[in-house]
């Protein structure tokens, strides 16, 4: 079905709340700005991929360890890390709103907007192609050289002011793209400032020898400082990696979006160590291994492209974002890093302490380089909700919403239904359920017709349904029907083990790793 993409993503927002999926945090006192609850299914999908993650890395790879480390920390670890002086976002006020943007995502989104440009003179040429002359080919062609050169003129400037931190040029890019502000239409922009994004807090019972300390910006802080500890106590060898989900806080400036860009979220990253001269080589490495574990979601290869960083952090040698298709355009999903020595180098600086590895095949100690990969969870959580949500127009004309979740990470795995609620049949359902339940999440209904139940777990996104009729007590076979296909089939009750778990565990998805 067709939907205007702006009402297909308000959609995807409602349906989230109406099936358990996402509620607004402190909704009854109408709510908090980008922060966000998990609700009954929610939690569920939540927990399934950041599984996903922990399995693929920490499992899979024999050199990877996985830690739990805490949100505080010690307030001298974010002067060491860059985040006290330096982290911030350039931000810029629109004075006839008084609405507050990040100056340079209003440049991205100028850029992208062009792009978008010569995108449909393609796509317009590639339909008039068999009655296209050479002056039509010469037009088209002129049109797209020249937004070409917009783009690379804006991003060259843009690239310069930042490496430079001038801010008054972010401005006049602003207003030499005359881009206006969405709400007022006006292009009457305040100046350009530097906005810090931690929070803090205060630590300690009297407010006199209260410390301030913040709210981790980042996981990947509590990964370099326990460096040396798994290093030692694993007896881990050069390259190795240590990985870690957890919460990280951010007083974000534009937090729209939903759960794009939140107040509170949560990453999932791994820091590997190697040895210098060798980054290049994991670099592209894991490049290559995070796309691949997405593509293994199955939610379609050209929702996904790379994305070079045109400004580089002075200590990174190289950065790249993969970025996904989202339903407001594609935007970054994942970052990989290649630090270098920064971090390590910093936190030895600061703590006085040694943070070294000594390589015996080299017979010499140094500061190991590290390779990065960080992905927010709600961000893979929206990725994989929006690709799943489906709004389909059925033969018999009546409409079906569907969320057609990669089957492992589904929050129900199976929904077993007696066909009615009487003649036996809902004591055999509930036999079924007691033989799957320690391995599969299952629901159980016999509420309503068997076509209403249908309907509710599509729109749960609940890859099987099995409907339990006379016939089954007879031979022992049981209806399953599949939520993408609609296909029906008929299996043996003693086979519905060995069937589910072919398809709705983990274990399906990391194969295809
Ligand atoms: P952005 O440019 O979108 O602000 P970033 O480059 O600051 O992101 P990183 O610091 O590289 O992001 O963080 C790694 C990952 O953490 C991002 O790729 C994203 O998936 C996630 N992330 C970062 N900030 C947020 C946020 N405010 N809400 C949700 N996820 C976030």
């Amino acid at each position: 079905m067709s939907v205007k993409p702006e009402d297909f993503f308000k959609n995807i927002i409602s349906h989230s709340k109406e099936y358990g999926y996402i509620f607004q945090s402190s909704e009854i006192y109408d709510g908090l700005s980008a922060v966000y609850d998990y609700g009954q299914n929610g939690a569920e999908l939540k927990k399934n991929i950041r599984e996903y993650w922990w399995k693929a890395m920490v499992q899979l790879h024999d050199n990877i360890v996985g830690i739990d480390a805490a949100i505080f920390m010690h307030p001298t670890v974010w002067k060491a890390s860059g985040h006290v002086d330096a982290f911030n976002d350039p931000l810029i006020d629109n004075k006839d709103s008084k609405k507050r943007y990040r100056a340079d995502v209003l440049i991205e989104e100028h850029v992208a907007k062009i792009e978008d440009k010569i995108k449909k003179e393609v796509e317009k040429a590639a339909k008039r192609f068999e009655n296209f002359d050479e002056a039509m080919f010469r037009s088209t062609n002129a049109r797209v050289v020249e937004y070409q050169n917009k783009i690379n003129e804006i991003n060259n400037r843009f690239k310069t002011a930042l490496n430079e931190n001038n801010l008054a040029e972010v401005r006049q890019i602003i207003i030499d793209c005359e881009i206006v502000c969405p709400i007022s239409g006006s292009r009457n922009w305040t100046d350009v400032r530097q906005f810090n994004l931690m929070f803090s807090t205060a630590m300690g019972s009297v407010s006199e020898e209260a410390s301030t300390i913040y709210l981790r910006p980042e996981t990947a802080q509590g990964i370099f400082v326990n460096y040396l500890n798994v290093q030692k106590t694993g007896r881990m060898k050069i390259p190795f990696g240590i990985a870690q989900t957890g919460k990280a806080f951010r007083n974000e400036i534009v937090a729209r979006q939903f759960i794009f860009r939140m107040r509170e979220f949560e990453q999932m990253e791994m820091q590997f160590f190697v040895k210098p001269g060798t980054e290049n080589h994991w670099y592209d490495y894991w490049k290559e291994n995070r796309l691949k574990w997405h593509l293994s979601l199955g939610l379609g290869k050209e929702n996904y492209k790379y994305h070079d960083h045109l400004k580089l952090a002075h200590y990174a040698k190289a950065a790249c974002d993969i970025e996904f298709q989202f339903p407001f355009g594609f935007k970054e999903l994942e970052g990989i890093h290649s630090r270098s020595d920064f971090d390590l180098k910093q936190h030895e600086e600061h703590s006085g302490k040694k943070l070294q590895y000594f390589d015996v095949e080299e017979n010499k100690s140094y500061v190991p380089y590290v390779v990065e990969t960080s992905v927010g969870l709600d961000r893979l959580f929206l990725s994989i909700l929006s690709a799943a949500y489906k709004e389909e127009l059925l033969e018999n004309g009546e409409t079906r919403v569907v969320l057609s979740l990669p089957p492992a990470l589904a929050p129900t795995k199976v929904a077993i239904f007696p066909l009615v609620k009487k003649d036996g049949l809902p004591e055999l359902a509930e036999k079924i359920v007691s033989k799957l339940k320690f391995d599969f999440n299952v629901a159980y209904d016999e509420k309503d017709t068997v076509g209403k139940r249908y309907r509710r777990q599509d729109a749960i996104g609940t890859p099987y349904c099995i409907t339990v009729d006379h016939q089954s007590l007879e031979d022992n076979c049981v209806t399953i029907r599949n939520r993408d296909t609609m296909q029906q089939e008929r299996i043996n009750i003693d086979a519905l083990h060995a069937y589910l778990e072919d398809r709705v565990t983990l274990k399906s998805l990391l194969k295809q790793l």
